[in-house]
């Protein structure tokens, strides 16, 4: 006996933010579905950085179909200009959201998806393909079939590596005891890794930038911890972002606490550092771009996110050779030319894959770019749900309203501290960082560099937003 599509349910791969507004929109519009998350709880990677605060306040985080459910069941929304944490966007509006009636009898936890594909057909048959239910291996052998799936499974799982080359640095592996990936609670759980010890952050991004204003918070609280930043642009403008004038003030505020302890020398910054080996030597890792090293006693590697493809590459999926997005979507957001506030309305037309029914959205949607947001995701989610709903004049009729910010080429933010910003936002400070190849052993064993360094000579080109540092939001 055939199995007929319309039987089955939408399959959802992941309880994370927008996960569950595609769940939330699913359910609005009586269609069967069924969210498979690897976690234990709904937002697992969200509350792996629960102690990080989002720069986005609550107005933005919310979804609306979310919203009008636990509306209904008397869910009292958080005051809409607060900035929650992560674990307060997990607590007070993902968890209550997973565990709404509508919800909670759908979603799967400790739930792992392994691949994704059609029913008895591999990705090079193509009869009967649309009419085949999709296959969906889990971890534990089960096979679950859907008639479409929306994959909102994130990048969490899949960091980027510290070697600048896109795989992994010379040694990095052997020295894994040594690295941490982004967001460690360096002033909460995992304090006592940091504390007196010298630490290097490596990447450009807002993971970076909590990471560093947390280390220098505790060099205050903790005699002997130092803090070193090392970026493979010449200039940590776009890092710094919109500032004063960023249109998400936290994220500003963020940007210019950090050049102040940039500026004190709290931080040393280390420019056009680009990692190469890393090796382990007496206790402590040294970090070498080939001409220069750092020495210290842990490194953060806050190199970005890369989404993981491979559970659905028996399925069609036409990705952008750069982005890793659909090729569609890879313009609007290409960190070359867009901050998260200036990525335009996209909905299902730019998500579709030659593969009809598969659609991913979510952080994931983006591949490599860091330009990614909440409100982003949640549109996506609408649009998609209500092409699956064959509501077509809904799924097209896309609109966002995304705070405005500074950050990158598109909206050139003046700097006062710059010098020749070469008609781009990414100005190059004058006084702040110590450009490596310059001749200087950077902070080996006795921290050469443990001071502000006084004028040196900087490049003059804007540097480009390409993604690997972490980029605007990642
Ligand atoms: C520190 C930080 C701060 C941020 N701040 C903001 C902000 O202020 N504003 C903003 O708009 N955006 C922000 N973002 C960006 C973005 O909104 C978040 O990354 C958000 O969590 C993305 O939601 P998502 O649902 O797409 O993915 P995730 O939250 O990563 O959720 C994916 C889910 O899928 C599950 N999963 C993964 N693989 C599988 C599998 N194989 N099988 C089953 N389940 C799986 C995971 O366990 C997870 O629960 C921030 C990101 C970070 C990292």
């Amino acid at each position: 006996m055939s199995i007929r599509l319309e039987d089955l349910p939408v399959a959802v791969i992941g309880a994370g933010p927008v996960g569950l507004a595609a769940a939330a929109h699913l359910a609005e519009r009586g269609i069967p579905f069924t969210v498979l998350e690897a976690g234990g709880t709904p937002a697992a990677a969200v509350r792996q950085w629960g102690h990080v605060r989002l720069f986005s306040p609550w107005r933005f985080n919310v979804d609306a179909a979310a919203r009008r459910l636990l509306a209904e069941a008397g869910w009292v929304e958080p005051d809409p200009d607060v900035l929650p944490t992560g674990g307060q966007l997990a607590d007070d509006y993902l968890q209550p959201l997973a565990d709404l009636p509508a919800l909670k009898p759908h979603v799967r936890y400790d739930t792992r998806v392994l691949a994704i594909t059609r029913l008895g057909l591999d990705r090079l048959r193509t009869a009967g393909r649309d009419a085949a239910p999709f296959l969906i291996r889990l971890a534990d052998g089960e096979d679950v079939l859907a008639r479409a799936v929306i994959d909102a499974s994130g990048t969490w799982g899949t960091p980027n590596v510290l070697g600048a080359a896109g795989i992994p640095a010379h040694g990095e592996s052997a020295a894994a005891g040594f690295v941490e990936h982004a967001l460690p609670d360096v002033l909460g759980a995992d304090r006592d890794r940091f504390a007196g010890k010298r630490t290097l952050v490596v990447g450009a991004g807002h993971s970076a930038a909590n990471t560093l204003l947390s280390l220098a918070e505790l060099t205050g609280k903790a005699p002997g911890t130092g803090v070193v930043w090392a970026i493979r642009s010449a200039s940590p403008a776009r890092t710094y972002g919109g500032q004063a004038a960023d249109a998400l003030p936290a994220r500003g505020a963020l940007g210019s606490r950090l050049r102040e302890h940039v500026r004190s020398g709290t931080i040393t910054l280390v420019t056009n550092f680009s990692v190469r080996s890393v090796t382990v030597t007496d206790g402590r890792v040294v970090v070498s771009d080939g001409s220069d090293s750092i020495t210290v006693d842990r490194i953060v590697s806050a190199t970005g996110f890369r989404p993981d493809h491979g559970v659905a590459s028996e399925l069609r999926l036409d990705l952008d050779p750069i982005m890793g997005s659909t090729r569609a979507l890879a313009p609007l957001i290409d960190p070359n030319q867009h901050s998260c506030g200036t990525v335009p309305p996209h909905g299902v037309d730019e998500l579709t894959h030659p593969e009809p029914g598969y659609y991913a959205i979510g952080v994931k949607s983006y591949g490599r770019a860091p330009t990614f947001l909440l409100a982003t995701g949640y549109e996506q989610a609408r649009s998609v749900v209500a092409a699956l709903a064959g509501d077509w004049d809904a799924a097209r009729d896309v609109q966002l309203d995304l705070p405005e910010t500074g950050v990158c080429n598109s909206n050139p933010v003046p700097d006062t501290d710059t010098i020749d910003a070469g008609g781009g936002c990414c100005g190059t400070p004058a006084a702040e960082a110590v450009p490596a190849g310059r001749g200087l052993a950077t902070g080996i064993a006795g921290g050469l560099l443990s001071a502000p360094l006084a004028l040196l000579p900087v490049a003059s080109s804007p540097d480009k937003a390409d993604g690997k540092d972490g980029g605007c939001c990642g």
